[in-house]
């Protein structure tokens, strides 16, 4: 088990599996977003023998994510062989759902077991205007397949944002009164340099919780009221499903965070909202020994953060949201 000088137990990993998108989401990249060489990213052995390393070091839960981790060739063989890491017990995916169609059983067969996926709206205009040009039929298609192929619970998050779709959240919460579905709200996080959504467009958990109130009735505390991750859950009265509020800005929860993430290109980040990264893939190109590598690895994550400065207009400005992997 591996700790920080906060007594936190970092055992969380979410991999950015690919800086590349099929969409353009308003909150999370530019339309004419560029990406990285393909040389600049990790390739299959590089993203397997540094999971090897963090499963050594105790890490047992992984998230692959991006960019949009379904257009990574060769994914299904890569999640193979990452469920195979010993000591590796959850391994999930967040995806923009418009490829599960037709990967959700080859991925749940490779050992992928659960998928969050990500659905702002259940109207087909302001899909299209918050991802700028994506089809809402392939992502229910999507979470149809995930469904089907048991990659379940199925969590469905929804970033929640001002002017685009904070009226839309009523509809997507009555999504759980008829299926066992987690559907999330997340503010809106801010990442200054490179979207045009700034702080201004945060929508806080207080004002997603009225409006839910407002359009449906009172919201039950679900879980006795603790969080479930980062998520505080609440359920309808008699829903099959839960409704989660993450308000990762208003209310942080970096006391009980556990992650760590690592970047397409890379770079171990130890806090989402802060800048500084270790770089891995550079050492491990220029051949590095596996206890040189762990030794970089144990600093880094003993020098995790305490936590993030929005609060302080402490605004990430170097990369977008998809090149670090949220
Ligand atoms: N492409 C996949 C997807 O959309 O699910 C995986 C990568 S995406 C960066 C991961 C999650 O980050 C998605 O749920 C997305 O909505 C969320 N996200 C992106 N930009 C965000 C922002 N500025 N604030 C909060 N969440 C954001
Ligand atoms: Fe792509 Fe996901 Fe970012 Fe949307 S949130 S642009 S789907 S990486």
């Amino acid at each position: 088990m591996t700790y920080d000088r906060f007594g936190r137990n970092i055992h969380y990993l979410r991999i950015s599996l690919t800086d590349r998108c099929n969409l353009r989401c308003v909150y999370c990249m530019p339309e004419d977003m560029t990406f990285r060489p393909s040389e600049a990213l990790m390739q299959d052995d590089e993203v397997l023998r540094l999971v090897r390393l963090f499963a050594e070091l105790g890490f047992d839960k992984i998230r692959l994510t991006g960019g949009e981790p379904t257009l990574r060739k060769g994914v299904v063989d890569l999640v193979r062989e990452i469920a195979s890491v010993p000591g590796i017990r959850s391994l999930s995916m967040t995806t923009n759902g418009i490829l599960l169609d037709k990967l959700a059983e080859p991925l749940a067969r490779a050992g992928l077991q659960r998928v969050n996926i990500s659905l702002d709206t259940l109207n087909p205009e302001r899909f299209r205007s918050v991802t700028r040009w994506g089809s809402l039929e392939h992502v229910w298609a999507g979470i149809e397949a995930a469904e089907a192929a048991g990659l379940t619970p199925i969590k469905l998050n929804a970033v929640v944002a001002r002017g685009f779709n904070e009226e839309d959240v009523v509809a997507l919460a009555e999504l759980t009164r008829q299926r066992p579905w987690h559907v999330r709200f997340i503010e809106m996080m801010p990442f200054g340099g490179v979207t045009e959504l700034q702080t201004g467009a945060v929508v806080p958990h207080q004002e997603i919780k009225q409006r839910l109130e407002a359009g449906l009735g009172a919201l039950e505390e679900a879980n006795g009221g603790r969080l479930d991750g980062e998520a505080r859950l609440y359920r309808l009265p008699g829903a099959r499903g839960t409704i989660g509020l993450i308000s990762s800005v208003t209310q942080p929860f970096c006391a009980s965070c556990t992650r760590a993430r690592l970047t397409a290109d890379g770079r171990l980040r130890m806090c989402l909202l802060r800048e500084t990264e270790i770089d891995l893939l550079t050492p491990l190109r220029a051949g590095a020994s596996r206890e040189e590598l762990r030794r970089l690895l144990l600093q880094a994550l003993w020098n995790k953060p305490w936590g993030h400065g929005l609060a302080q207009q402490e605004i990430p400005l170097d990369r977008a949201m998809s090149e670090i992997g949220g």
